[in-house]
């Protein structure tokens, strides 16, 4: 978890590889969807444009599907999901039905200027519809709103790390992998 431009997609990336499970990004499957023109795509396109959540009904219904796939049956890390309470609530449902459980949250912290900076910088890169700048200021208001006290949920139950998100990538995946050695030799 993190805001927008804390890294998530990147970390994720790097720690699914090195725990040898699949990263679910569903920001990355919403965009696929939209760029394939698909049902749910269309859907989709107008929320992420804006800035805005996707609704929960959808959202849950599309990560509900994914977990099913042969390919999380040793496990996956969600990239982006939950970041709602409604689909907090849905997911450990979910997991339950079938004796899983959240095994840890990963929360990335990175200094207000520096995410602007990072998400401009992406802008101007990888022209991604929903990194200008109001939709980038009303994503990051949408975050603090709706998903950042998914937080303290996940602290309740003990399950999260917070790892400082700041510097360079290969300097927070370092962090990232350095966490992901000492739960392993906890567990
Ligand atoms: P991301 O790539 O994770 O920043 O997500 C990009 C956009 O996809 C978000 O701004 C939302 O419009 C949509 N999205 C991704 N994940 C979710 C989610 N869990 N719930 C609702 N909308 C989502």
């Amino acid at each position: 978890m993190g805001p927008p431009g804390a890294g998530k997609g990147t970390q994720a990336d790097v720690l699914a590889e090195r725990l040898g499970v699949p990263a679910i990004s569903t920001g990355d499957i919403f965009r696929a969807q939209v760029a394939d023109g698909t049902a749910l795509g269309q859907q989709a396109k107008g929320y992420l444009d804006a800035g805005e959540y996707v609704p929960d009904s959808v959202t849950n219904a599309m990560i509900r599907e994914r977990l099913c796939a042969d390919d999380t049956r040793a496990g996956f890390l969600l990239d982006g999901y939950p970041r709602t309470l409604d689909q907090v609530a849905v997911l450990d449902e979910f997991l339950a039905g079938q004796q899983r459980f959240v095994d840890g949250v990963v929360v990335l912290e990175v200094h207000a200027d520096e995410l602007v900076a990072r998400l401009l910088h992406r802008a101007a890169q990888a022209h991604r519809s929903d990194d200008t700048e109001p939709v980038i200021r009303r994503r990051l208001t949408v975050y603090a709103e709706q998903t950042q006290p998914l937080i303290e949920v996940y602290a309740s139950r003990g399950l999260v790390t917070t790892i400082d998100g700041n510097g360079e990538t290969h300097e927070v995946s370092q962090r990232v992998l350095t966490m992901a050695v000492s739960l392993q030799q906890q567990a």
